[in-house]
């Protein structure tokens, strides 16, 4: 692939930062709600709040959509992050749960795509777990067992059945989801919350969160917030307070890329009748995907440790691009000669356990941390979820099943850069082994 003329960028490639940034909190305030963070959970929890009666305030550090939410592939799974034999190995009863969440999450994001008549490219398409070889198709079947046997659905075939590249072998489809412009996304809720009665501020950091006189106090380089109830929505930035749970996440950083418009021609050459994104079954996936604008977008591959607090806003270096371009044109080989146009990147949070998780602080405090790679729709359902506990008193069966009753979660494993270095050199070993068994099925077909 071309890399020579890459647009770097420290925000998204897939729209530009709003025109029309809201003025930061000047002064002292008081409300019922305070929800930290203007990503699609904070946004769907402050709309949610509203639509409610609650008088809600919404703090976000710079506009709303600023991280992950803006920045992602786009891709509405219905299928719970991270791999789904450990979890239902170490976690058997909280699967069901997790893959009734999922799916559930990618119904509401359609629904809040269709009620408040967001135009984000969305295609309905469901997302393809796909494998670049035969070990990886074992692994897709096993999967989609364990998903059925816990009420989930997703429907294995070859590629040809799925209607992806034929440089897969095959995969599984997953009913529900599909793929979208996120930073559309992003704008039509943050449009959608600005129209609401909540209050918003926009490059508003809260630099602290403390309880005093029975209230929790959010304090901000131009006022405080005083706040009955508060929730927390900063993801993978949530680690910056005093007050948030030990060990609740790490933040990892992950790169996404876009290539040139590609001629229709070439793109109906792969046979990728279906149009759904597909997702590797890497130990750190690769996914690719089509966009409305003629481009295809892919990313992930290698995932980097962020070290310290607050994290900072970075772009993607030119490794990184380089080896993701690399494996590009090894998934397909005719677009080869293709220019990546733009790279971007963004902190996800990853969870010790990979699960979802949400609870609660005392019980004024409210976090979640429902991501691991597939928060796009997670997030705000989840966070609208909180948002109706916190006006019913009540939880919704499917925040029990991710609610933990004390804050305190197991150390992690794997994630330092040794553990991350040795999960990537697994993947290229998986990648050498499919490599030469399609050199050597390649030569066997040769006519002599
Ligand atoms: C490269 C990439 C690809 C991904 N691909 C997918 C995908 O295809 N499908 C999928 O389901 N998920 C994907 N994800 C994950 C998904 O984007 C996230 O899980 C989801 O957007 C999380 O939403 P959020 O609202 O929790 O967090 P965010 O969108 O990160 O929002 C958090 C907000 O909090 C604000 N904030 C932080 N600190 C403060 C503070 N002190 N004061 C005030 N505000 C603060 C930030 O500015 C930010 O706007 C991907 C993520 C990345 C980075």
């Amino acid at each position: 692939m071309k890399i020579d003329n890459v647009e770097y960028s420290t925000f998204s490639g897939w729209i530009d930062p709003p025109a029309d940034v809201l003025p930061s909190l000047d002064g002292d305030l008081t409300c019922e709600v305070a929800v930290i963070g203007g990503g699609m959970g904070g946004m769907a929890t402050a709309l949610r709040l509203a639509e409610r009666g609650q008088d809600v305030v919404l703090l976000e550090a710079e506009f709303c959509g600023y991280g992950s939410s803006s920045r992602n592939g786009g891709q509405i799974a219905s299928v719970p992050g991270g791999d789904l034999r450990l979890l239902s190995l170490f976690y058997p009863r909280k699967v069901p749960g997790m893959v009734r969440l999922a799916e559930n999450s990618a119904g509401f994001v359609e629904d809040l795509i269709k009620t408040r008549d967001i135009d984000c490219d969305y295609e309905p398409n469901g997302l393809a777990f796909a494998a670049v070889g035969h070990g990886q198709m074992l692994r897709t079947r096993t999967l989609a067992a364990i998903l059925r046997r816990d009420g989930g659905r997703g429907h294995v075939g070859t590629s040809e059945e799925l209607g992806i590249p034929r440089t897969f072998v095959g995969g599984m489809r997953e009913a529900v989801g599909g793929m979208l412009n996120p930073g559309k996304l992003s704008r039509g809720v943050r449009r959608a919350l600005i129209s609401s009665p909540a209050q918003v501020f926009e490059r508003t950091k809260v630099t602290d969160v403390r309880r005093h006189g029975g209230k929790v106090v959010l304090s901000t380089p131009g006022g405080t917030v005083r706040a009955n109830k508060v929730v927390l929505a900063t993801n993978a930035y949530s680690g910056e307070w005093d007050i948030t749970p030990k060990r609740l996440s790490v933040p990892m950083w992950l790169i996404e890329m876009e290539t040139e418009p590609i001629a229709p021609e070439r793109l109906a050459a792969l046979d990728w009748s279906s149009r759904s994104g597909v997702i590797t079954q890497h130990q750190v996936m690769e996914h690719y995907r089509l966009t409305a604008r003629g481009t295809i977008v892919f990313g992930v591959r290698r995932v980097e440790r962020g070290k310290t607090y607050p994290l900072p806003a970075k772009a993607p270096d030119r490794k990184l691009v380089e080896e993701l371009a690399g494996a590009f044109a090894t998934r397909f080989p005719a677009l080869a000669d293709v220019a990546v146009e733009r790279a971007w990147g963004g902190w996800i949070a990853i969870t010790s356990s990979w699960l979802s998780i949400a609870g609660r602080i005392e019980d004024d405090i409210h976090y979640s941390i429902a991501c691991n790679g597939h928060g796009l729709a997670q997030a705000p359902y989840v966070g609208s979820l909180i948002a109706d506990l916190i006006v019913d008193g009540s939880r919704h069966e499917d925040l029990d099943g991710i609610w933990a009753e004390k804050p305190k979660f197991p150390p992690f494993t794997m994630v330092g850069p040794r553990g991350l270095r040795m999960v990537w050199a697994l993947d290229r070993f998986t990648d050498l082994i499919n490599g030469s068994r399609r050199r050597a099925l390649r030569a066997a077909a040769r006519p002599r």
